[in-house]
């Protein structure tokens, strides 16, 4: 058998793209492995939302011009929103890259690797801008669109079954000013619930017990049949959390604020194996900040909506996104993001320092006029707040009992910090694991106990991280 090596950087969207191309590739008769050295096929998986993703493919790829010196065999490809934004780059600067494919081209990507590896020539499947097309070769098994590999998925063996994203939507209408995924995974294509209830099925018969519904704009999901009859989101989470019973949480990401309603709430509230749980961005707090970004709301409109969502759900736990030092930000719009958050309280936020992506409306028509500095201030003091926001929150879930899913050992595990690991039970590991609103909660027990849901009370809590002990 060929050994493939497979790096993902980035979304949840691109963990589950990668799942998709592990099952593609098991089916041409490749297995994985975990590191590049002695691979017949490397492929990165990447991400265009941040330079720092792009950097770190690009130092990759640095170091694999000289392990294919001694190697000529092996095939290098670059996958994902990276090779739809990057693709020409990446072809003239890294000659020794032998396919090139979007992330709305992979259900081609097995017909492209045996071209370039029987051909000895670049394979390229890109729409976007740099749009261009080889033939692939044809494969025993061919897909004839991007949503025919979520069909076919299995569980791979490299994640977990018991943890299962399920695509609804993919591609983003929105044109955010700031934002690459609608010219890197194009325009949005919803698929019909008949594919999504199928699909959640057979991944619950396989054992998931948590499943997420993923879209760049879940909520915006919707479908129309036949008879004209339209049916949107919030039905489709319904009928989703009806028809499997065995997932004791059902999830979604992300949801864009704009498009929420009301129903969605009230399904949430209603059906109690729906986890209390949204990441809706805001980006930032201020109005004017928020309309250079094309994001469609005002700071106002989404409090509103965060508001009647802690009404309707009661115990919602909220993530967030924020960009600080956006085009012509202002001290004062950055205090209008800091005022938002203390008023919103997210559970977890992701705070990123702007930087211009190319191909995006604020690179062509804003100017990056936030100097780094000041970029480094404003970030730092929102990480600031975000942190004793959490340890606030954190620190009033001591003394409850919270139900959490074991996913492995945790990453703290043999840190000197784990100062517990001397009194640690013979057979015991430190072990992590996430509640229904995706807190980190750690607490020692046996390998056994991954995949399970065990109640543990807590004792302790940092920022990141409750600490606990499993009721037994
Ligand atoms: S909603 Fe905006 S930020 Fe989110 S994927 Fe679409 S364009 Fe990007």
């Amino acid at each position: 058998m060929l050994k493939f090596y497979l790096e993902t950087f980035g979304c949840q969207m691109n963990q589950l793209d990668s799942e998709l191309v592990d099952t593609l590739l098991r089916g041409i008769e490749y297995e994985r492995v975990d590191t590049w050295d002695g691979a017949d096929l490397v492929l990165f998986n990447t991400c265009s939302v941040r330079e720092h993703a792009e950097s770190k493919v690009y130092s990759r790829l640095g170091v694999l011009r000289q392990v294919k010196l001694k190697r000529p065999g092996m095939i290098i490809a670059v996958i994902g929103c990276m090779a739809e934004q990057e693709g020409k780059t990446i072809a003239e600067r890294n000659r020794h890259v032998d396919v090139i494919c979007g992330p709305g081209q992979l259900h081609l990507l097995a017909g492209l690797i045996q071209q370039a590896a029987q051909w000895k020539k670049r394979a390229v499947a890109l729409t976007g801008k740099f749009a261009s097309m080889s033939t692939p070769l044809e494969v025993a098994v061919p897909y004839g669109r991007v949503e025919d590999l979520d069909r076919e998925r299995t569980s791979s063996g490299q994640t977990n079954a018991f943890q299962a994203y399920v695509r609804i939507t993919r591609g983003c209408n929105k044109f955010c000013a700031y934002c690459v995924v609608p010219h890197t995974r194009g325009r949005e294509v919803h698929r019909s619930p008949e594919e999504i209830l199928v699909e959640a099925k057979r991944l619950a018969e396989a054992g998931a017990v948590e499943m997420t519904l993923l879209g760049q704009t879940v909520n915006h999901w919707q479908h129309e049949y036949g008879d004209g009859r339209r049916v949107g989101f919030a039905e489709l989470l319904k009928m989703v959390h009806d028809a499997v019973p065995s997932v004791r949480r059902l999830r979604f990401v992300t949801s864009y604020p704009r498009d929420f309603t009301v129903e969605t709430l009230q399904v949430m509230a209603e059906s109690p194996r729906i986890s209390r749980y949204l990441h809706i961005p805001a980006q930032s707090g201020s109005d004017a900040v928020l309309q250079r970004m094309n994001r469609g709301y005002t700071a106002e409109q989404y409090l509103g909506l965060i508001e009647r969502a802690k009404q309707i759900v009661p115990g919602l736990r909220l993530a967030g996104d924020m960009i600080v030092g956006f085009c012509g930000e202002t001290d004062a719009d950055a205090e209008a993001s800091l005022e938002l958050m203390r008023r919103v309280r997210y559970m977890n936020c992701y705070m990123f320092k702007y930087s211009p992506r190319a191909g995006t409306t604020a690179a062509r028509q804003y100017e990056d006029d936030v100097p780094e500095a000041v970029k480094q201030e404003r970030h730092a003091a929102m990480f600031t707040l975000q942190n004793s926001i959490c340890l606030e929150n954190n620190r009033g879930m001591i003394g409850r009992t919270v139900e959490v899913l074991v996913a492995g050992p945790s990453k703290m595990m043999g840190r000197a910090a784990d100062v517990k690991a001397r009194t640690r039970a013979v057979g015991e590991l430190q072990l992590s694991g996430r509640t229904a609103g995706d807190q980190v909660v750690v607490f020692d027990g046996p390998l056994g106990l991954v995949g399970r849901f065990v109640p543990v009370l807590v004792e302790d809590a940092t920022t990141l991280t409750l600490h606990g002990t499993a009721s037994r």
